[in-house]
């Protein structure tokens, strides 16, 4: 096993396993990364897929402000997914709340319910910006795969 996981590190940078996860936005950054991943920006050329299940996933794309109804399921999604993980936090909603902050239907920033790796900002940012974000967490994959490795030796 030690002598693939270079390969298999190697492999989820080319190769990151998407999940999108929506914690109660206003679709519209859910629209970009629709966007993002369609022929036109071709996340594949990045060798992003997109996954149906966080069983599968590598990366986990959150939009929205983590609503109270959101939050529980967002951890859940999280804990589902194999290590290591990375998530990225796309508009300014689960970075801040953004035009939702201070509503008393939001639970927090996502950065209090899960560990988020890079915020994307923008209301909503563009699909190049999201897919730059989906390629920086894809690179922070094999960081985490090095430090988890130090700590096992
Ligand atoms: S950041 Fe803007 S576009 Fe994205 S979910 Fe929030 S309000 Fe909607």
């Amino acid at each position: 096993m030690k002598l693939l996981t270079p390969l298999i590190a190697r492999s989820r940078v080319k190769s990151p396993w998407v999940y999108c996860a929506n914690s109660g936005s206003c679709n519209g950054c859910d629209i970009e990364i629709a966007a993002a991943l369609s022929p036109r920006y071709d996340a594949e050329q990045t060798g992003a897929l997109r996954q149906g299940s966080p069983k599968h996933a590598d990366i986990l794309i959150v939009t929205g402000p983590v609503t109270l109804r959101a939050g529980a399921a967002i951890r859940d999604i999280y804990d589902q997914m194999p290590s290591p993980k990375a998530v990225v936090a796309v508009g300014s909603c689960p970075a801040s709340g953004g035009v939702f902050s201070g509503s008393p239907t939001v639970e927090a920033p996502l950065g209090d319910i899960i560990p988020v790796d890079v915020y994307v900002p923008g209301c909503p940012p563009r699909p190049q910006e999201i897919l730059r974000g989906v390629i920086q967490a894809a690179g922070k994959l094999n960081d985490k795969d090095r430090e988890r490795e130090e700590e096992q030796s």
